[in-house]
């Protein structure tokens, strides 16, 4: 019997896994294509997997799949110093893509805290987010174009350099945000913008939760796009994650909430006297209860060791259900309100912590320790929640197999009517990322039909 290494099983969601039949970990595109090819005429199902870090067990495999694992794939192929613009193989990790990109005197704009091993191909398959969607946008904003090879093994190239390009299809549509179920993305072609200047960091609390949005709005208006943070996180989470990196939060005393800002400018300017103002401003009129400005770089280091303290956090608390939700700004108190009341008086045992960045819609939802049927009855109660506020029951992790009961929350019946037309129309036989999002038509069964059932 074969040994496949545990890497290739399991991802961050905790999902259950199958045992593959095989494990590729392709150099090229054409051994990509040749494994595509081969499984279509087999019809064996295939996982693709990028840096497994994904949250919605999308990248996890049935029994009897083909896993296709881009790890190898991880070279950065070109960089245009003039205008900005990288071409990279779709298995480079986020943090070599950041890296090369600052060597060259250009940024990156996508950073999350999983940038030392998710790839730029998961991240582009999930339209990742992260803390600086509110200045650069999500994945999608910064890739120019892909390659990507489909279920019969045909490679599709549009690695496009240009801004603009009003000829038609744009095949970048088909391959972000749809999790490796119509194609395989094999390279990239991504946005670069100028690095940013001396970032000012900000650490302040609040009593309500119905400050944020109106300090949000108002940060917004006085820093502009030199507004790259806003992360809020309850005064739970705060304590957990101070207390499991051994370390104060910046600001002490009671709060409901804490938010990390930041702020920079171009090259040369610095922002952290209209941020200190546009903080003294929110403190007189009562808008938050106290701030902190980092002084350092240890300081700013300290504010995003709390922040980025999730791994910590999921692994103290697991088992976890991890939520990844989106709605307006004007709905997330009263959600919150809701929720919050709601799984304390159903989920007593587990502790349920907020966190989120506001100015990209995303509220994150973590409860642990949770039995299984505790984990369902989050599920419920934050989805049922979130009918009729005009959200998402995924704003960033993808629905991958763990959301995949729960698209008709955010999704019209014509869209995911739309969604499963594509999927029949690229890869009738059901192989690329099965069970990933919809689930297959019945009757349409391939021969290796999936026997570990998501949760
Ligand atoms: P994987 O986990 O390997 O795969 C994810 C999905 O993409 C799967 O469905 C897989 O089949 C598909 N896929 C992977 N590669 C390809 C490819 N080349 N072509 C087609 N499909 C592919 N996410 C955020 O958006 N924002 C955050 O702030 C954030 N923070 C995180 C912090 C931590 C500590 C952790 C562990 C995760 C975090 N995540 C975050 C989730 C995760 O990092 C992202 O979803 C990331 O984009 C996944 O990339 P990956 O390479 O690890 O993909």
């Amino acid at each position: 019997m074969n040994v496949i290494d545990e890497r290739f099983l399991t991802d961050w969601s905790g999902a259950p896994h199958g045992m593959p039949c095989e494990v590729h970990r392709p150099s090229t595109t054409e051994e990509v294509a040749a494994i595509v090819r081969r499984c279509q005429k087999d019809n064996l199902r295939i996982t693709v997997q990028g840096g497994m870090t994904g949250l919605a067990g999308g990248a996890v495999p049935s029994d009897g799949d083909v896993v296709i694992n881009l790890g190898r794939m991880n070279r950065i192929e070109e960089i245009d110093v003039l205008e900005g613009v990288m071409q990279v193989q779709a298995g480079a990790t986020l943090q070599q893509v950041q890296e090369a990109a600052a060597a060259q005197g250009w940024m990156f704009g996508v950073d999350l805290g999983a940038r030392g091993s998710c790839t730029v191909g998961g991240n582009a398959a999930t339209n990742a987010g992260g803390t600086r969607v509110i200045r650069y946008g999500t994945m999608r904003d910064s890739v120019l174009g892909v390659e990507a090879v489909l279920a019969d093994g045909c490679v599709i190239t549009s690695l496009t350099r240009l801004v603009k390009n009003s000829t038609g299809l744009d095949p970048r549509f088909l391959f972000i945000g749809t999790e490796g179920t119509l194609g395989i993305i094999t390279r990239l072609t991504l946005r670069l913008h100028p690095p940013m200047g001396e970032v000012a960091t900000a650490w302040c609390t609040a009593d309500r939760f119905e400050a944020l949005p109106a300090l949000l709005r108002s940060l917004k208006s006085r820093l502009g796009s030199a507004l790259c943070a806003f992360e809020f996180m309850s005064d739970r989470f705060v304590r957990l994650a101070s207390q499991l990196c051994e370390q104060d939060p910046p600001v002490g005393g009671e709060a409901g909430w804490h938010v990390l800002i930041e702020a920079a400018g171009p090259l040369g300017q610095s922002m952290a006297g209209p941020l200190e103002a546009a903080l003294s401003d929110a403190l007189e009129k009562e808008e938050i209860m106290d701030c902190a400005l980092a002084a350092s770089l240890a300081h700013r280091d300290a504010f995003w060791r709390l922040r980025e303290s999730i791994p910590e956090v999921l692994s103290h608390l697991k088992p976890v259900a991890a939520l990844d939700i989106g709605m307006p700004w004007s709905e997330t108190a009263s959600y919150i309100a809701q929720v919050d009341a709601t799984l304390r008086r159903r989920v007593p045992s587990a502790e349920h912590l907020f966190l989120g960045h506001l100015g990209d819609n995303n509220l994150h939802i973590i409860s642990g320790p949770v039995d299984e049927q505790q984990l369902h009855e989050v599920e419920e109660i934050a989805y049922d929640a979130l009918r009729g506020r005009h959200g998402t029951v995924s704003a960033e992790h993808g629905v991958g197999r763990l959301k995949k009961p729960f698209l008709s929350v955010s999704r019209h019946p014509s869209e995911i009517d739309l969604m499963r037309r594509l999927k029949q129309a690229l890869d009738p036989q059901q192989l690329l990322n099965a069970g990933r999002i919809l689930d297959q038509e019945e009757g349409d069964t391939p021969c290796n039909a999936e026997q570990s059932s998501p949760p």
